[in-house]
């Protein structure tokens, strides 16, 4: 936030940047991006999409069934030998291109990602600065998507190089859409691959921008194509169509299930980011005032929206009760409001099926005996949209399901612990395996819990903090595949082994 401007007029100016850009969302809609071309469905059918913080409608938004999915495919699959073939120094520039456009445009962004889907300004600011950045990032990789190793054995040189596994199938979910999906799309098309993006139907606003941008940055029609729709319809169509090799997916747990079975008969490589229930372990040597911070921050921000958030705190038992008083105060203190309010740090929740869902877990946790200490009812926010209050549970146990399922909102769920190997299998006792958090001073007890946490992503003594090159991924439930840096590549990209005679050595012969 700018320390000289008062957040009355941010907000103002929030609002007045949004003004004409949800006008011209009204009057144009939302039509489907294909071969460089703004689209309706075949179909002529389309769906609202509405804002949660007063359920007004933002756009009217093409439907996509599987005759959409079709076409995209099919200009995917004619723009891929040229964008495969076209030189790593020219993907690379057109690429930074692209994170001009969207710097450019950072800010109409943020503004319309927060309406579209009530994150809070303060964190969706600087969402499309990153958007950019992992265009750039995976810019300057380009030129080493194709790199191998060379394994020589006595009488060859074997080596391996990289291919690009051809049009791809990109499906993202609603919280924090802009971002993500370019962290699946930019390497795509660094590899040389060419992209249909399914984004979710309930956040269409910014995949549309984005499909724009790429464009006006000379992206060649047909190698980021959009096409919006629901998932059992549009994203079913897109897993089954025989032209697209793989489906780079994030969402839900059984969602990945399913389009596992989906694209079974085509047999599509498949990379999944799922669900998370992580815990954050908080060991009595730690840094107290920090691990509350991050402990605050990982499951309050992005309205608890996130795959990565700290939604279990794991307490040793010896400061239990001090640190969770503290931590109380700190939830009633958090400001739930207007989205574009900069002060905001809790907007209104996705959509109103989202809300319900969040809901019940407040009678889930009364019924199964656990305290509600804070929140734990809707909260009457501006617009009269999807508010809640945070919510902070104690007195939970491990095999609860609010210690158990993901909620994917503003809601923590505290369960002590005695020592590290109670810990440990508190940490590990559910289904997923994201992210693990761990507080404590003792660094060799860091290093042994880290090495013990089944999760893909550990932070010792922090909040998570992205490094771009580093693997991203989950174990158990939370996924299949690692993203990030080069990892990107291994799953876009198809490794091939080439081995070179010295010309020495004694082929059999037979037939003589
Ligand atoms: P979701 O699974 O309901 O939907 C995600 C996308 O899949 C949407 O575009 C949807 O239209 C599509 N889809 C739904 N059914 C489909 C089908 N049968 N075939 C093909 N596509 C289909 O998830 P959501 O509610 O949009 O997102 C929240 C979930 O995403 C949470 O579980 C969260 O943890 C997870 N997530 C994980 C990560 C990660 O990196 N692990 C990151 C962000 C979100």
């Amino acid at each position: 936030m700018d320390k000289a401007t008062p957040t009355s007029d941010l907000f103002q100016a929030n609002r007045e940047r949004a003004a004409p850009l949800l006008k011209q969302l009204r009057a144009d809609g939302i039509g489907h991006m294909i071969d460089g071309k703004t689209v309706p469905s075949i179909s002529g059918e389309s769906f609202e999409t509405k804002s949660p913080i007063d359920n007004t409608v933002l756009a009217s938004v093409a439907r996509g069934n599987a005759e959409d999915i079709d076409r995209a495919a099919t200009a995917a699959a004619l723009a891929f030998k040229s964008w495969r073939d076209i030189g790593a120094a020219m993907r690379r520039k057109v690429l930074h291109r692209v994170a001009d456009a969207i710097e450019d445009r950072a800010d109409d962004i943020a503004v319309l990602e927060c309406i579209d889907t009530g994150q809070a300004h303060r964190f969706m600011a600087k969402a499309a600065i990153r958007a950019a950045e992992n265009f750039r990032f995976f810019a300057d990789k380009c030129a080493e998507a194709r790199a191998g190793l060379n394994m020589p054995s006595e009488e060859h040189w074997n080596v391996s190089t990289r291919v690009p596994i051809g049009p791809v199938g990109v499906i993202t979910p609603w919280n924090t859409p802009f971002m993500l999906s370019t962290w699946k799309i930019a390497p795509a098309l660094a590899a040389g691959c060419t992209v249909v993006h399914k984004p979710a139907e309930w956040s269409p606003v910014t995949a549309d921008m984005l499909a724009k941008l790429v464009k006006e940055a000379g992206i060649p029609d047909g190698v980021l194509n959009t096409v919006h729709g629901f998932g059992e319809e549009a994203g079913k169509a897109l897993t089954e169509h025989p032209a697209i090799k793989a489906i780079g997916f994030v969402g839900e747990s059984a969602t990945g299930s399913a389009i596992m079975a989906q694209g079974a008969p085509t047999l599509k490589r498949v990379h999944f980011e799922l669900g998370g229930k992580n815990p954050v372990i908080v060991f009595d040597d730690a840094d107290l005032d920090r691990a509350l911070d991050a402990v605050v921050f990982m499951i309050y921000s992005l309205n608890g929206e996130r795959c990565t958030p700290s939604s279990r705190l794991l307490i040793q038992d010896s400061i239990a009760e001090k640190f969770i008083s503290k931590l109380t105060a700190r939830v009633q203190a958090l400001k739930v409001g207007h989205p574009l309010d900069p002060a905001t740090e809790i907007g209104p929740l996705i959509h109103e099926r989202h809300l319900d869902k969040v809901c019940r877990y407040f009678d889930v946790a009364r019924n199964e005996g656990a305290a509600i200490a804070v929140g734990g009812r809707t909260h009457a926010g501006p617009g009269g949209g999807h508010y809640i209050e945070p919510t902070l549970v104690t007195g939970a146990n491990a095999r609860m399901r609010v210690a158990q399922e993901e909620v994917f909102g503003p809601f923590l769920t505290v369960i002590p612990f005695r020592d590290e190997n109670d810990a440990i299998a508190i940490a590990n006792d559910v289904n997923y395996g994201l992210t693990g958090y761990v507080w404590t001073a003792d660094m060799g007890r860091a290093l042994r819990v880290a090495d013990a946490l089944e999760a893909g992503m550990i932070w010792l003594n922090s909040e998570n903090v992205r490094h771009l090159p580093t693997p991203f991924g989950g174990m158990k439930a939370s996924g299949i595949g690692r993203d990030g840096g080069d990892y990107s590549f291994d799953f876009y990209m198809e490794t091939k082994h080439v081995s070179l005679a010295r010309g020495t050595h004694r082929i059999q012969r037979l037939g003589i």
